[in-house]
């Protein structure tokens, strides 16, 4: 198998601001704290604890939050930000720095740096504030700063994935959380299929749910058990966010070229998780995939299959997309609202004719915009309502059905999705899109194979 890799950053980190909390300076006469004991007795902790960046970026919108615990006063009065910049622009200092080592705590690191202990309490609450000491693991750094004259100033804590706790202390103790943003990270590769595609992205150490990926595209125009032999070439590229080493959110595929038999399919997936993948066969636009789910993965497809709820074999009539409940659905084709209401098992439901013989209905919602009657007409791509687990459902999911003069038929059907895209109109964007793909992904792989040559282990 030929494997080529690169990568380039699209953009750049920047530092962003979480919380900013102050402290009252009358700590020092309270009693020794909890957080305190809790620094005693820290060891090592594991190595899978994770730091949840992403949760950790929800935070970044809100700035100044006042801590909740400011019952000190009956009417706190209300404290400016605090001025990180200007303090540390302020005076001269001396600044240590240090490793945590294996079995060392934090008070002893913060011993080595020449701290008193009242200054090691103080510093141990103010990065407590932000960051649960229990955590700290070996290698991660500390600086401390202090005043010509040895009182100290600004400690800088730095953990995993580029996040960093500072806290100062001057009148007033601040700390904050500043946690880098993710890089978005383009990556290409260009393989060659051995025994299945999932086997072959495996060991290529490419996320190999990527091979679901395209089979929920391809599926009905390439039968992946039957047409693949070995031997055909397989090229991708996917986005992934990046935060330090870590690769945080699910990658995702932007650009998939395959060749079976002297055939070239070539998968373009939207940008931004919004409007519908495309399909093209030798460049010839073969199909538009119109999903009611935007980036919802197909979780259980058309026909007979084990009932998840009742255990036995049923017809499964339609398709479902597993997604959060609340996540928008959409109409995959223009007609008019025919129901709205609840059916049995589907639960909440809403259903849309198209032409005289074919009806679309849209099962388990938790809810439907108020504004939609029956009679409405609505366009491809309108929100008609939020998943959700109404009526007989396992979980959040979108039960999404096709009927054909009131028979169901197989929605991912190669006659279902080319009736889409003819529904969908002609869209002179979609070549311009399979164009700029392509030269994306050369360029990536054209990197790659001057990188390829040196990094290769
Ligand atoms: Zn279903």
């Amino acid at each position: 198998m030929r494997l080529r890799y690169s990568a380039t950053g699209v953009v750049a980190a920047s530092v962003a601001v979480a919380l900013v909390l102050g402290f009252p300076t009358n700590w020092k006469k309270a009693p020794v704290p909890e957080a305190l004991a809790v620094i005693s007795d820290w060891q090592p902790a594991s190595l899978q604890e994770p730091v949840a960046p992403v949760q950790l970026l929800t935070v970044l919108s809100s700035t100044a939050v006042e801590p909740e615990t400011v019952g000190w006063s009956p009417e706190p009065p209300a404290r400016p930000v605090f001025d990180f910049a200007s303090f540390k622009a302020a005076l001269p200092v001396q600044t240590w720095s240090g490793t945590l080592s294996t079995g060392e705590t934090l008070d002893s690191l913060l011993s080595t740096a020449g701290l008193s202990a009242p200054d090691r309490a103080e510093v141990a609450l103010a990065l407590a504030a932000e960051y649960d000491l229990r955590k700290l693991k070996p290698g991660y750094t500390l600086e401390v700063e202090t005043s010509p004259s040895g009182f100290l100033r600004r400690v800088v804590l730095s953990v995993d994935a580029g996040v960093q706790i500072e806290g100062v202390f001057a009148e007033e103790i601040a700390t904050r959380k500043i946690v880098p943003e993710p890089d978005l990270v383009l990556r290409a590769a260009d393989t060659t299929v051995e025994t299945s595609i999932f086997a072959t992205l495996a060991s290529a150490g490419i996320p190999p749910r990527f091979a679901v990926d395209m089979a929920e595209m391809l599926g009905g125009t390439v039968d992946f058990r039957r047409d693949l032999t070995g031997g055909e070439k397989l090229q991708l590229m996917w986005r992934e966010a990046t935060l330090g080493d870590q690769v945080i959110r699910q990658p995702r595929l932007s650009f998939a070229a395959l060749t079976i038999n002297e055939a070239l399919f070539e998968i373009v997936w939207p940008d931004d998780n919004s409007g519908n993948a495309t399909i093209f066969v030798d460049g010839e636009l073969l199909r538009v995939f119109a999903q009611p789910v935007k980036g919802a993965r197909l979780s259980s497809v058309y026909g007979n299959r084990r009932h998840p709820v009742y255990g036995d074999v049923r017809m499964h009539t339609g398709v479902d997309f597993a997604a959060p409940h609340g996540t928008p659905v959409y109409t995959t084709a223009p007609g008019r609202i025919s129901f709205i209401g609840r059916r049995g098992g589907y639960g909440r439901v809403i259903e849309v004719t198209h032409g005289t013989d074919t009806m679309t209905r849209y099962a388990h919602l938790s809810s439907v915009p108020e504004s939609l009657a029956i009679g409405d007409r609505v366009a491809a791509g309108d929100n008609i309502g939020r998943v959700g687990a109404t009526g007989t459902a396992t979980g959040p999911n979108l039960h999404y059905e096709v009927r054909v003069d009131g028979r169901p038929t197989d929605p991912m059907s190669e006659e279902r999705l080319a009736e889409a895209a003819s529904a969908a109109g002609p869209n002179p964007n979609v070549h311009a899109r399979l164009k700029n793909s392509r030269t994306q992904l050369s360029g990536l792989l054209d990197q790659g194979v001057t990188k390829a040559k040196s990094e290769r282990l």
